[in-house]
């Protein structure tokens, strides 16, 4: 991702910020400009409030981080947007509790922040009213901001909007009860009605930030609704291999050309004997190079059982199967595979033996390409 730079690491942990960040500051430069009676210190007061901001929103990402690196989550990088951080981690296991803690960890920061910088607005008698007075560079007026903060970025995340925090708080509750898929659907569509609502009122208050907002948890939640359904219906079996495998692959990319291979002369004993090494279920037979024909492990087995041990294979083959070439497409091989109820088919150029694909491999590179893959990223803010 060249969109972003990296400013620090914190335990394997990229801290990046992304390019358009900087239309953030521009905009408080702007906004308290004006505001304030002196520009120039309104302007930097903005930027100053705008940064202290994200420093908040970066420690807020790093709670999100550490729990799931306590639960052993990969967390790859915290982006920080104009519209507020992103951790991006492996998607956590469908676990309700782990779900829970790390995304309580988050507000938890800003809670304990708060109280603390209560503690000391108590101690120091720092007048709360600061930041209503008018805009100025002193302490008790940024400390008062960012006390204020805080409260702000607790409150605002733990708003039951999946996939904001406050949502996948919902979500991991109603995991705890019902299937995780059902869970999903129900956060997400009330994370999609408050979207809705937010971008509504948004647009009627000219609220830019609230809308784009509103609309990354709208996108953020049908993905993930989607996702789960996806993944339901992977599970139970429902979605043939073929169907996310992208066309346009070739047996080339990802067949075998070390296969074991019978000769037409040998008795199905020998054959039988091959197979129990375990290294392979089906065998082309050749002579020579030459492909004759396809040994699968049910048409073995049942010559074996028919004929006796000492018939050769060619009682074995299975005329029906034919071979594929290189440059057969993945999908019509799989197709090919469904229709003869095989997992490997023999590869030939010019009737000579070049190796033999298996299923196995076709959904190996499948899972690689998949519209989601297994563990995908999961962003939080
Ligand atoms: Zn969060």
């Amino acid at each position: 991702m060249n969109s972003s730079f990296k400013f620090m690491s914190i335990r394997g942990i990229d801290l990046r910020i992304h390019l358009t960040f900087p239309l953030i500051l521009i905009w408080a430069a702007f906004q308290y400009g004006a505001a304030a009676g002196n520009a120039t210190t309104g302007a930097i007061f903005g930027v100053v409030v705008i940064l202290l901001l994200f420093v908040l929103v970066t420690l807020h990402e790093l709670g999100h981080s550490f729990a799931a690196q306590y639960y052993g989550v990969p967390v790859k990088q915290i982006v920080l947007l104009p519209i507020g951080g992103l951790a991006q981690m492996a998607q956590i296991p469908e676990n309700p509790k782990q779900e829970f803690v790390i995304s309580v960890a988050g507000p938890a920061v800003n809670v304990v922040m708060a109280v603390l910088m209560g503690a000391m607005i108590l101690v120091f008698n720092i007048p709360l009213t600061a930041p209503f007075t008018g805009i100025s560079l002193t302490f008790a007026v940024i400390f008062s901001y960012i006390f204020y903060y805080n409260i702000m970025l607790a409150l605002f995340n733990l708003l039951p909007a999946f996939p904001m925090d406050g949502g996948r708080i919902f979500r991991a509750l109603l995991a705890m009860k019902l299937s995780y898929t059902t869970a999903t659907l129900i956060a997400g569509n009330v994370g999609r009605a408050l979207a809705v609502a937010m971008g509504l009122y948004g647009l009627l208050n000219g609220g830019i930030f609230l809308m784009l907002i509103a609309l990354f948890i709208f996108s953020g939640a049908s993905q993930e609704m989607m996702m789960v359904q996806f993944q339901q219906r992977k599970r139970r079996g429902e979605i043939p291999t073929h169907v996310y495998l992208m066309p346009g692959h070739m047996v080339q990319e990802v067949y075998s050309p070390h296969a074991l291979v019978l000769n037409p002369n040998d008795s199905l004993e020998q054959a039988m004997q091959v197979r129990m090494q375990g290294i392979q279920n089906n065998f082309p037979v050749t002579q020579d190079g030459r492909y004759l024909g396809f040994v699968t492990e049910a048409g073995l087995v049942n010559a074996y059982k028919q004929y006796g041990p000492d018939v050769m294979v060619y009682a074995a083959m299975s005329p029906a199967i034919k071979p594929v070439s290189l440059a057969t497409d993945l999908v019509e091989a799989l197709r090919r595979m469904d229709t003869w109820q095989v997992d490997a088919l023999p590869v030939t150029d010019n009737g000579r033996l070049l190796g033999m694909i298996t299923r196995q491999q076709i959904t190996a590179l499948a899972r690689t390409h998949q519209p989601w893959p297994d563990s995908p990223e999961t962003a939080r803010i």
